[in-house]
C-alpha cells in the first residue's frame, strides 16, 4: 500500500520516478525543523549526505519504516537509534565503485607521466619535453593493497595495461588474487616490489597510518603512490618526508586525513596530485545510487 515518501535531500529525477503511486514530500533536510514536520506521516525518507537522520528525527517520525541513504556513508544516521525504533536503515554500497576504480586509474597514470607538473610548465609558457619523460605502465608492478570491490575492478581495468600485478588483503584467499591475475604477498613484499601502489582498504582502527614512515621507507624511490581509499590510512606526515627527500618519486591523493584540504601542506609539492574527494562524484554513481535507495525504499514498504 503505497504511502508518503520524504525527499529531503536532491535526488536524480530518473530515481524518483520509480515511486509512481507514492506520496512525495519534498523538503530541506538541512532544516531540523522543518524534516521533523516533513516525517510527521511519513512511511520512508530518502536522504544523501546533507540531512542528519538523529533520534530526534525519527521521535518525530512514528510512522517510518525505512530510512534510504541514495550514497555510502552512515555517519548523517543514527543508526543505532533508527533499531532501537524498528526503522530499516539502507545505503547504497556498490553504488560508486566504478567511478572510484576509474578514478584510481586515471591518477596512476596522472602520477607516472607527471601530468600535472607538465600542465603547468607549458600553461606557464614552457615547451619542456624531455624534462617531462615519464615511464610507462607496460612491464611495471602495480600493487594494489586491498582487494574488495573497488581493488578487484582495479586489477581489472590495470590488466590489460600489461603490468605484473601483486595485491595484499589478509581476507582474500590466494586463488582469488590469482583469478585477478595477481600474486597475493606480504604487505612488506608489495611495497618493495612495486613501481606504484594503489590503496583501497577501508577506514579502520587497524588502517588507520596502514602506511607510515616504515612502509613508505620500503618502497622504491622510483614508486608512486595513489591513495582513493580514505584520508589517514596513509600518514601524511611520513609521506610529505618521503617526496621531499627523494625516497618517493610521486603520490596521487583523492582523500585526505583532514577535509576540505585546503592548505594541506601535500597540495604544495610538485610530484602529488590531488582532487577534492571526487571519487563517487560522477553522474552514473550519483544516478545508481538514487535507484538503489528508491528500491530499498520499495522493498521495505511493499514486501
Ligand atoms: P570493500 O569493503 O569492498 O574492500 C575493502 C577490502 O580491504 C576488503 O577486501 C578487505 O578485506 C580489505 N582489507 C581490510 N583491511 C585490510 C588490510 N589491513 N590490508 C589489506 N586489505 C585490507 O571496500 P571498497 O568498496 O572496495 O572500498 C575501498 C575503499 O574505497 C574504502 O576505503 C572506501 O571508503 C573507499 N571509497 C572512496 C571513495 C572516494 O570518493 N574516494 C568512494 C567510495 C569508496
Amino acid at each position: 500500500m503505497p504511502g508518503t515518501v520524504v525527499v529531503a535531500d536532491s535526488l536524480p529525477h530518473t530515481a524518483l520516478s520509480e515511486l509512481e503511486g507514492y506520496a512525495l514530500r519534498h523538503c530541506d533536510g538541512r532544516d531540523p525543523r522543518a524534516l521533523r514536520e516533513a516525517l510527521a506521516d511519513a512511511e520512508a525518507v530518502l536522504i544523501r549526505s546533507g540531512t542528519r537522520i538523529d533520534a530526534a528525527a525519527l521521535a518525530a517520525a512514528p510512522r517510518l519504516r525505512i530510512v534510504a541513504r541514495a550514497g555510502v556513508g552512515l555517519d548523517n544516521v543514527d543508526v543505532a537509534a533508527a533499531t532501537r525504533a524498528g526503522v530499516v536503515v539502507a545505503n547504497a554500497p556498490r553504488s560508486n565503485v566504478i567511478s572510484v576504480a576509474e578514478l584510481a586509474v586515471g591518477l596512476i597514470i596522472a602520477s607516472v607521466r607527471r601530468v600535472l607538473p607538465a600542465n603547468r610548465s607549458l600553461r606557464d609558457g614552457r615547451w619542456e619535453r624531455s624534462r617531462y619523460q615519464g615511464r610507462e605502465l607496460a612491464g611495471t608492478t602495480v600493487g594494489i593493497i586491498g582487494l574488495g570491490h573497488v581493488g578487484t575492478l582495479v586489477a581489472e581495468r590495470l590488466a590489460p595495461f600489461g603490468v605484473r600485478l601483486l595485491a595484499h588483503d589478509p581476507y582474500v584467499d590466494t586463488e582469488a588474487a590469482h583469478r585477478l591475475g595477481a600474486r597475493a604477498v606480504a604487505l612488506d613484499t608489495l611495497l618493495s616490489e612495486s613501481d606504484t601502489v594503489t590503496v583501497h582498504v577501508p577506514k579502520t582502527p587497524a588502517t588507520i597510518g596502514l602506511l607510515g614512515d616504515r612502509e613508505l621507507r620500503l618502497m622504491k624511490p622510483s614508486a608512486h603512490l595513489v591513495n582513493t581509499s580514505r584520508g589517514g590510512i596513509v600518514d601524511e606526515t611520513a609521506l610529505t618526508a618521503a617526496l621531499t627527500q627523494g625516497r618517493l618519486a610521486g603520490a596521487a591523493l583523492d582523500v585526505f586525513a583532514l577535509e576540505p584540504a585546503v592548505g594541506n601542506a601535500l597540495l604544495g609539492l610538485d610530484s602529488v596530485v590531488a582532487t577534492p574527494h571526487i571519487g563517487a562524484s560522477t553522474h552514473e554513481a550519483q544516478e545508481r545510487a538514487g535507484r538503489e535507495a528508491v528500491t530499498a525504499v520499495r522493498c521495505a514498504l511493499e514486501g
